[in-house]
Parts: structure tokens; C-alpha cells; sequence
């Protein structure tokens, strides 16, 4: 009987080489490997005779090997093409570029092949299938093929079919049983199915009925454990102390003073968020509140006058922003805003080096976190587009204080549910007015044939004013999307292309400038320096732009392949542009043909509240995201499904239930359980 928490050097078929590769994967224990979750599953179930194929199909073939050779394209790549026959006819197969095939795949014995049926010189052939040899009658177990195969996360040197291959052995060869730390009154009442059929099923389901249940039985334990765990810290825990009251009532003149120098009137919104931060400032324990508000809201001066008032009383303040263009932003607008106060304030970047420092806010990226920079009274952190940041960057910068209070800007809405199950101890205030006079950005769906005309009536907008002299007057965005967010650089290419196409064919008499992150952050400065002060017409960007940036007279924003954004993010761009109280307009190209992701599109034409956009973000998401875990940013989740708001209720009716029972409560295995969650580690749950 092995232990699931022993090393997983110790088992014969992983091996010291193995064993480090997987420390990429995070995977250490026995446990960690079956806790490996496919992220996809490809369904390879349909099986077929040779002589049924059909083009396009995915299935899984058995047959014979008859012949096996390596030969080289025109182009020199090596191929290697194996035949098999089975009762009904023969089929050909290639593979590229993997010689030792021939070692492997010998003719006599019998395979199963599963891939795409596709048309190669009017033939049918199966293209790069997987493979597996399984004895002649064909009885044996499938791990590769003729099943729902499980698609794993990989590293280099440690591929899907590896995983597979192991995790398969470790469940069908080792008589383990992994135990269930739930009672059973708990499994019954919520309908959950066992932790070992769970770990079964998620890996090598028999139906896509398992897969569901499994993934809401794991899903289900990963809040349970996180909110049990809250709890119980909770319950053993003094509570955290304010050591930064602030006596706002005292220094109410000061407010109005700072108030009424800014350079516009806040809007209702914003004097209630004021007044709700400065009510938690001053309670027993430190603040932790949520900033929520569409973009353009106006949640920066919102922070920028709180920040104000604690430096009043000699307390230090830190903002963390996601990109250095942000960060730099921010520091800007502040010093303005700041400029007629005594106020002293710091930018820390990865190129800029402060260690300590007489200041009263350190704005910065997260080299904030870094380990030599110290701040001596630190008072309030303050993280703008909170969902960019993992948990543990968040609570790096919070542990610098001594119990900072704790206020996190984002334009994304945290669903209702989400927000009571998982973040009941969370205040929200919300921005839910946008400053007097804004238009909404009028918004298009447009079709590819509309192409040229969409261009030309650009050219119109901006040359207007271009024909006369400088600054410019009318500025536009041009996105390019991310392809693959994997791969930056094949982004950085395409955006590349596209804006030698836009200055040389498309707008030769404009001035274009380019904008990405793989750009020297010199670079990027100037570039962005250049639009600000009028000197460019078009700005060529991949979505970096998304997040914050504020540049008031940009009007026009033309955004590529906007099918491939969500809707709530395709709202935070717009919201880029029509700040300066002007009609703005957003053109959305796609040349997608499918009628759903373009009625999908076109509600942006109609609605304006991020919110909302980000429901039907939710509700029409599409199925290639099924099993992708939707980082939230508030918790470093690895399955549950935050978009279920089934599994959070039911999952915290258990924590309920379990909390008020002594007997549930102590279960033993549970506490074990918990204390190998290393619950102490997560005291910072924010
Ligand atoms: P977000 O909430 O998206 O972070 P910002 O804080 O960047 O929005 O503010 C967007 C713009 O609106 C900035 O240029 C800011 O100066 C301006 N702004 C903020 N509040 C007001 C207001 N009450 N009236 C007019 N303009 C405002
Ligand atoms: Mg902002």
C-alpha cells in the first residue's frame, strides 16, 4: 500500500530526471500527480472500420501493422508512414518527424490509432493520431484511444501521453483507494460522489456525465476546504487590530479642502465610496474593501484622496498597478492632483531603484513586492485592476505593514454569489455613475466586406484636422488581439504586420506609432508621450492598452477579431476612448461566420454597463472555455467553477453545516486534510 503523500521520486516509473521536470507542474507527491486535472478531454470513442472512414471524423481505428517506413518530404522534413489493415480494408498513417516510430510501431502487431480522418491526395489517411499497441484480441484496457482521453497542463520534457500513462498505472495498478475526508452524512446530503471515484473519473471517464461529477465533486472540496479552513483560523484567531485609525471626523476640513481643488465636481458615486472608506478606516479592525466601478468611473481620485488623508496623519500608502505604462500613469495624475498639497510621492519600477524612503505613497508595479524595499509605516495598499494580481503578490505587499487596511480597485464585477459565499468578510463599494457628461462610445459591429469603407471613413475623421497644423485633434486606437496568450510572440508579430499594412497601404498620410509589451519600456514611454501630446494619429496596440490608461482625446477605437475577446473586456477597451465629453466611436471587425458569437458582439452596440455585459459574458461563454479555470484573481482556484453559483451555494450550506457540528467539525480525516491544505499558509486569504 503506498502513501499518497510520499515523494513521487520514490515511485520506480517516475524516476529522479521525471521527478524534476514535474516540479514545473507543481507536482511533488503521489497526491499532487492524481491531483493533475486534464484540462480538456478529446473523444476518441467513436470507433470505426477501416472501409467507413469518413473525412473529417475523429475516430479510432484497429488494425494490423503491415509496413513501417521513415521518408522525407519535398520540403526534407522527415515523415514516417505506417499502414494497417484490419477485416474491412487498409488505411494509411503519418507522423512527422518522430523516427523512433520505427522502433516502435513493428509490423504483426495490432494498434489502435485515434486522430482526424483527412483527404491527402484524394485518399483517406489518418494524420498524426495518437497510437497505441494493445494485444490481438483487443480486450485490454485503452488509455490512449478508443475513450474520452484526458488532455493534461505539460512541461517541457513531460508530455500529455506521459502523465496519462502514469496516472493510468498509479490507478489501475497500485489497489489504492484514496480516502474520503468527508463524512458520509456530508457526501449523501449534497449528493457528491466519492473522492476516489472522483480522482477515477476525472482522469479517465466513461461518459461526459462523469466528468461533470467529477469536476463538481472537486470543485465542491476546493471551496469547502478554503472556507473551512477560513473559518477555523477564524475561530483560533485574535482578531486582526486597526493600528492606522484615522479620526477622519477631525480632519473634515482638510477633505473639503482637497476636494474642492480638484479640477472637476465628484460624482455621487464617488463621495458615497469616500464616505463608506472612510467609515472602515476607522473601525477596530483594518479595512478590506472592494472598489468596484466601470471604466471611466473615476476610482483613481477616489483612492487619491483617501491616500491623501492618511499621509495627513503621517501614515505611508502604497499602489500597485499591473504594467509600468499604468504605474507611470497614475504616478502622473497624482502628482498633479497632489501638486498644490505637501505630499510626497515615489515611482518604483523594475528600472527604478528606491530601497526606504521618505515618502507618503510608493506607487509602482509589482516591484513593489520586492524584498528590499522597505516601508516604514505602511498604512493602506492599494491595487488597482486587482484581477491581474495573484493572491500571493497581494499578500507579499500586505505583509510589509503591519496590518495594512486593504482597498482593491477593478472594473470587473465579482458575481453576487461569488461574493457572499466566498467573500462575505469583503466590503464592496461601487462606482455606478460615470461623470457628468460622458457619451457613451457609439458602438458597431462590422462586417469584413465593410472594410474599406470603415477605413476611409476614418481617414475622413482624422484628416479633418490633420490638413491643418499640429497637435492633432482626433487620435484613434487600432487593437490587434492576442492570438494565443501563451505565445506573446506570435502576437507581437501579427501586431507588427498589421501596422506596416496600416502605415503603408492603408493611412501613408498619418502618423502611426506602435505599442506593445514586448517594447523596451523607454520605448513604450515615448510612444505613449507622442499620442498623449497629439503628435500621432493612430495608435497600433495589442490589448495593453485594456487596462487603465487614460488618454481623453482618443475618440476612435477599431478593435480586430473582436470575437475572440469577452464581452466585459471589449467594454473596458471602449472605455479608453470618449473621455473628453466628445462623441466617440467603436468599430468591432470580426470575420467570424458564426451567427452567435456575432449577435453575441452586437449587444455592445446596445448596452453599456459593464456589469451586465459581464453576465452575458458568463451565460454565452463558449464551450472552448468549458474546462479552462477562469483565473479570478481573488483565490488561486484550480477547478471550481466560480460561474456555478450551484456549487457555492451548496458547497457553503456544508461549510454551515459542518462548522455547527462538533462531530463534522472534528472529523479526523478533514482535519488532516486541512492541515495538508496548509491552511497556516493561507492566512492572507486576500
Ligand atoms: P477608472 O475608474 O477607470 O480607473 P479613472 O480613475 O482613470 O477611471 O478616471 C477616468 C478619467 O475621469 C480621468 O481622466 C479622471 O481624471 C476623470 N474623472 C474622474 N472623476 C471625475 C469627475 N467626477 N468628473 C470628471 N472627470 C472625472
Ligand atoms: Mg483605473
Amino acid at each position: 500500500m503506498i502513501s499518497l503523500a510520499e515523494s513521487i521520486e520514490t515511485l520506480r516509473m517516475v524516476g529522479p530526471i521525471y521527478s524534476k521536470r514535474l516540479k514545473n507542474l507543481k507536482i511533488e507527491s503521489i497526491s499532487d500527480l492524481l491531483h493533475h486535472y486534464p484540462v480538456r478531454y478529446e473523444d476518441n470513442s467513436l470507433i470505426s472500420k477501416i472501409s467507413f472512414l469518413q473525412e473529417g471524423e475523429r475516430v479510432t481505428v484497429r488494425g494490423k501493422i503491415i509496413s513501417c517506413k521513415n521518408s522525407y518530404t519535398r520540403t526534407g522534413k522527415k515523415i514516417q508512414q505506417v499502414k494497417i489493415r484490419d477485416d474491412t480494408g487498409e488505411v494509411d498513417i503519418i507522423w512527422y518527424n518522430q523516427p523512433f516510430l520505427q522502433k516502435i510501431l513493428l509490423p504483426g502487431l495490432t494498434v489502435n490509432v485515434s486522430g482526424k480522418v483527412k483527404n491527402f491526395a484524394n485518399k483517406l489517411i489518418l494524420d498524426s493520431p495518437s497510437y497505441e499497441i494493445i494485444n490481438e484480441a483487443g480486450n485490454g484496457k485503452h488509455v490512449h484511444t478508443a475513450r474520452l482521453t484526458p488532455i493534461y497542463p505539460q512541461t517541457q520534457g513531460v508530455s500529455s501521453k506521459w502523465l496519462r500513462s502514469r496516472i493510468f498505472v498509479l490507478l489501475t495498478k497500485f489497489h489504492l483507494t484514496v480516502r474520503d475526508y468527508l463524512p458520509e452524512s456530508i457526501l449523501k446530503n449534497y449528493n457528491l460522489i466519492s473522492l476516489d471515484q472522483a480522482i477515477r473519473k476525472i482522469h479517465f471517464p466513461e461518459s461526459t456525465e462523469d466528468i461533470i461529477r467529477a469536476r463538481y465533486r472537486m470543485g465542491f472540496d476546493e471551496i469547502l476546504l478554503i472556507l473551512v479552513g477560513r473559518k477555523v483560523i477564524k475561530l483560533n484567531q485574535k482578531l486582526e487590530l486597526n493600528h492606522f485609525p484615522l479620526d477622519y471626523r477631525k480632519i473634515k476640513d482638510s477633505q473639503e479642502k482637497f476636494i474642492s481643488s480638484l479640477p472637476f465636481i465628484l460624482t455621487g458615486a464617488q463621495n458615497r465610496c469616500v464616505r463608506e472608506i472612510l467609515a472602515d478606516l476607522d473601525k477596530k479592525s483594518p479595512m478590506k474593501r472592494i472598489l468596484q466601478g466601470d471604466v471611466g468611473s473615476g476610482k483613481t481620485v477616489v483612492a487619491g484622496i483617501i491616500i491623501y488623508l492618511l499621509s495627513l496623519k503621517g501614515y505611508q500608502s502604497a499602489l500597485m498597478a499591473p504594467t509600468e505604462i499604468l504605474a507611470k500613469q497614475h504616478y502622473q495624475t497624482l502628482k498633479q492632483i497632489y501638486a498644490k498639497f505637501d505630499l510626497k510621492i515615489a515611482l518604483k519600477t523594475s528600472s527604478s531603484n528606491i530601497q526606504t524612503g521618505d515618502f507618503d505613497l510608493i506607487i509602482g508595479t509589482h516591484a513593489l513586492i520586492s524584498p528590499d524595499l522597505k516601508i516604514k509605516n505602511l498604512a493602506l495598499v492599494v491595487i488597482d485592476e486587482q484581477h491581474k494580481f495573484g493572491v500571493d503578490q497581494r499578500s507579499k505587499l500586505l505583509q510589509k505593514g503591519r496590518s495594512p487596511h486593504l482597498l482593491m480597485m477593478t472594473a470587473t464585477p465579482i458575481p453576487r454569489t461569488v461574493a457572499m459565499t466566498l467573500f462575505s468578510d469583503l466590503s464592496i463599494s461601487i462606482v455606478d455613475q460615470l461623470p457628468a457628461g460622458r457619451k457613451k462610445v457609439k458602438t458597431w459591429v462590422v462586417a469584413p466586406y465593410k472594410r474599406e469603407p470603415a477605413y476611409k471613413w476614418i481617414l475622413e475623421q482624422l484628416k479633418s484636422t490633420a490638413d491643418t497644423l499640429w497637435p492633432v485633434t482626433n487620435q484613434a486606437f487600432i487593437i490587434c488581439p492576442l492570438i494565443d496568450e501563451s505565445d506573446s510572440l506570435k502576437s507581437i508579430k501579427a501586431v507588427k504586420e498589421e501596422y506596416r499594412k496600416l502605415s503603408t497601404d492603408v493611412f501613408p498620410q498619418l502618423k502611426l506609432g506602435l505599442l506593445h509589451g514586448k517594447l523596451a519600456s523607454r520605448k513604450k514611454d515615448e510612444i505613449l508621450k507622442k499620442f498623449k501630446s497629439k503628435k500621432l494619429h493612430i495608435l497600433v496596440t495589442t490589448p495593453i492598452i485594456e487596462v487603465g490608461m487614460d488618454i481623453p482625446d482618443a475618440n476612435i477605437m477599431l478593435i480586430e477579431s473582436s470575437d475572440r475577446f469577452g464581452l466585459a473586456q471589449l467594454h473596458q477597451m471602449r472605455g479608453r476612448i470618449g473621455r473628453n465629453n466628445q462623441q466617440a466611436f467603436c468599430l468591432l471587425f470580426s470575420d467570424t461566420q458564426n451567427t452567435e458569437s456575432l449577435s453575441r458582439l452586437k449587444l455592445l452596440e446596445k448596452i453599456y454597463s459593464g456589469i451586465i455585459l459581464a453576465d452575458y459574458d458568463l451565460k454565452l461563454r463558449g464551450p472552448g472555455e468549458l474546462y479552462g479555470t477562469r483565473q479570478h484573481g481573488l483565490l488561486n482556484l484550480k477547478i471550481a467553477d466560480l460561474q456555478n453559483a450551484n456549487l457555492l451555494t451548496q458547497a457553503n450550506c456544508a461549510v454551515k453545516e459542518i462548522i455547527a457540528d462538533k462531530n463534522l467539525k472534528d472529523f479526523p480525516p478533514l482535519q488532516e486534510q486541512l492541515l495538508r491544505y496548509k491552511i497556516n499558509n493561507q492566512k492572507f486569504v486576500y
